[in-house]
């Protein structure tokens, strides 16, 4: 099973997917995670990585879709995986050649997204550097604006299903779990 996640910052959707991975026993993998520790490295990528993320722009395809590929083309993801973060673009929805079996999209409003994130912070009370006002509000910009063209196209291809993110953690999970399951019994796509 190849499950894609989306949903603007704050949607809960690393949540949902790690919870999934482990109820389905498959794989999570988020390019967001990758480039944050790649952000951590000091070489020359790394520092470029860091900055990309801090002004919460995207990084590059060339970077990108080469890394998602090196990953997936490894024994664990064989069975099937759960993708967070990837594709984002239209360009990388078409450049990804692997078969989807489901595109899931956490419907969350912006402003319930942002007033989540306003109180995301790590241990000590510090806040992530791409997660100041205004890369947040980049990047849920930049989602409505790059990445929704990209839920039209799985849409136009019966793949995408749209679940309320608003709801209690389990709740969410139990639904995205309860699709699977009607796809797992051959269902097809539409539903
Ligand atoms: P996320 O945690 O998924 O919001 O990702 C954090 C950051 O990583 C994004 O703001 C981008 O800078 C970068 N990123 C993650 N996934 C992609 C992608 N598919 N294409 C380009 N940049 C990405």
């Amino acid at each position: 099973m190849n499950v894609l996640l989306y949903g603007i910052q704050g949607s809960g959707k690393s949540t949902q997917g790690k919870l999934l991975a482990r109820h389905l026993h498959l794989p999570y993998l988020s390019t967001g995670h990758i480039f944050r520790d790649m952000a951590k490295e000091g070489s020359r990528e790394g520092r470029y990585i860091k900055e990309t993320l801090a002004a919460g722009l995207l990084v590059p395809d060339e970077i990108t879709i080469p890394i998602v590929e090196k990953y997936l083309s490894r024994i664990e993801y064989k069975k099937g995986w759960i993708l967070d973060g990837f594709p984002r673009t239209i360009s990388q929805a078409e450049k990804f050649k692997t078969k989807i079996d489901v595109a899931f999209y956490l419907l969350v409003s912006d402003k319930e997204a942002l007033w989540r994130l306003s109180f995301r912070m790590g241990p000590k009370g510090e806040i992530r550097e791409d997660e100041t006002l205004m890369a947040i509000r980049k990047r849920i910009d930049l989602f409505h604006k790059v990445t929704e063209p990209v839920l039209e196209y799985y849409r136009k291809r019966d793949l995408l299903v749209e679940i309320s993110g608003e709801k209690k953690i389990e709740e969410i999970c139990e639904d995205l779990i309860g699709k699977i399951r009607w796809y797992q019994k051959g269902n097809g796509n539409k539903g």
